[in-house]
């Protein structure tokens, strides 16, 4: 089942370490914070949104079934 990415902006920290190691689900706005490039999440790229929401040192991004 496809997957949605969620992103808690008032969380987030703007650094960018996401957009930054999966171009291909996000991208940033012009003040330098993460927008979805995909939604719902291929199911081929659920792997790395999962990696995502775990590398995010502000636990901003959560994904939802
Ligand atoms: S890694 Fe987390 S805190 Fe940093 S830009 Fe992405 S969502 Fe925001």
């Amino acid at each position: 089942m496809s997957k949605h990415l969620t992103i808690d902006r008032e969380a987030c920290a703007g650094h960018g370490i996401c957009y930054g190691a999966a171009p291909e689900i996000m991208d940033c706005d012009d003040q330098g914070y993460p927008v979805l490039v995909t939604d719902p999440v291929p199911d081929d790229l659920a792997a790395k949104a999962d990696h995502l929401v775990r590398a995010c040192p502000e636990q901003a991004l959560r994904l939802r079934g």
